[in-house]
């Protein structure tokens, strides 16, 4: 190990680190709490999108006795707009386990803090190095970039055998004297330096950057072709009756799973949602469309999205659907609910004043 700590690489990394670093709140302590913390809300998310939620959710909860204490909507609420919601969930789940099973204190090794809920290989490694000085790297698609691009590998990084293969390249190059400072340089030089569009000119491993000699950059990592992305149609019923709103939980094993929405029904027009479920026929007579189609990308899903307004007169009945109930309007604005919902309240006037009571 102590050999590793010599290699060009890392040293130089480690130095370049010395003078870019960003200096950003969690790097600023050692507590597995905050470390976990962060590395639950920048998975899937950037630092400048992150990082209110960061101040926002160690304000609520200081400590993993809060969370644990917290009920879920109030922590949905926080996290509203972060996406993922799922992270949210597994945090909970969590903070839970760790203050009832194991009197708050969270686990000091790789081994045990992988089986924590929503936590990953790499999540484990950063909260093991930063935490507790273990020497186990993190390798996450910033660091498949760099060292592809370095060392001149040509796995394909979507294979299922290229996680193993370039955790043991890192694992040789992070060294056991200073493991959290080697992970948080390559993190940073795969976001500032080597990064999908990198500044080669500037950079400190140019002399020895096999894809930069080889004019190989843009070919490297490889990287098969994704999934094509799945494209869901969904529409809204916004029905409204007596200052009420019809409203439920997702609690399917699917996206936004927890959160809360209108009468929606996913199906490719307004005619077969009509048809899937023929209570909404008579309630059409008090429609009105309140979005044309609306876009929402997701990482593997995009959502196609329509809205109608539906004000019921008090004395109109019909059968709720199932899991569905009557909610006060103005109580819509305290539930988790996906951006999606958050984008059409916000765009429009008419339901804003409605939800708002
Ligand atoms: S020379 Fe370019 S491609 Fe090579 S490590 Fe540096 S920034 Fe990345």
């Amino acid at each position: 190990m102590k050999k590793a700590a010599r290699h060009p690489f890392s040293e130089t990394l480690i130095a370049w680190y010395k003078d870019h670093a960003r200096d950003l709140p969690w790097r600023r302590t050692n507590d597995p709490y905050i470390i976990w913390l962060s590395e639950i809300i920048l998975q899937q998310t950037r630092i400048a999108q992150g990082l209110p939620y960061f101040y926002k959710l160690t304000e609520a909860f200081p400590t993993v006795f809060d969370l644990a204490a917290a009920d879920e909507t109030t922590l949905f609420r926080l996290w509203q707009g972060l996406g993922y919601y799922s992270r949210a969930r597994n945090l909970h789940k969590t903070a839970k386990l760790i203050v009832h099973e194991n009197a708050g204190i969270f686990p000091s090794s790789y081994a045990e803090l992988i089986k924590l809920p929503g936590v990953g290989p790499y999540t484990a490694a950063a909260i093991a190095s930063f935490a507790f000085g273990e020497a186990s790297p993190v390798v996450d698609g910033n660091v498949y970039r760099i060292l592809a691009r370095y060392f001149g590998i040509e796995t394909d990084i979507l294979h299922t055998s290229a996680r193993k293969e370039f955790t043991a390249l890192a694992q040789e190059l992070i060294p056991a004297s200073d493991p959290a400072r080697f992970n948080q340089s390559i993190m940073e030089f795969g976001s500032l330096q080597c990064s999908p569009a990198p500044t080669c000119d500037a950079c400190p491993l140019v002399a020895g950057c096999l894809a930069f000699q080889q004019n190989r950059i843009s070919l490297l990592p490889v990287k098969s072709k994704a999934k094509p992305q799945r494209i869901r149609h969904f529409h809204y019923f916004i029905i409204e009756q007596g200052g009420r709103v019809l409203v439920h939980q997702r609690q399917a094993k699917d996206i936004w799973q927890g959160l809360w929405e209108f009468f929606c029904v996913e199906s490719a027009s307004l005619d077969e949602a009509i048809n899937l479920y023929p209570f909404l026929s008579p309630l059409m007579l008090y429609a009105q469309g309140l979005q044309t189609p609306a876009i929402h990308v997701l990482s593997h899903q995009k959502i196609v999205s329509e809205a109608s307004l539906v004000q019921l007169p008090e004395k109109f009945t019909f059968e709720i659907p199932a899991d569905y109930h009557w909610i006060l309007s103005s109580e819509f604005e305290q539930l988790g609910k996906p951006v999606l919902l958050l984008n059409l309240i916000t765009d429009n006037i008419a339901l804003k004043e409605i939800l708002e009571g």
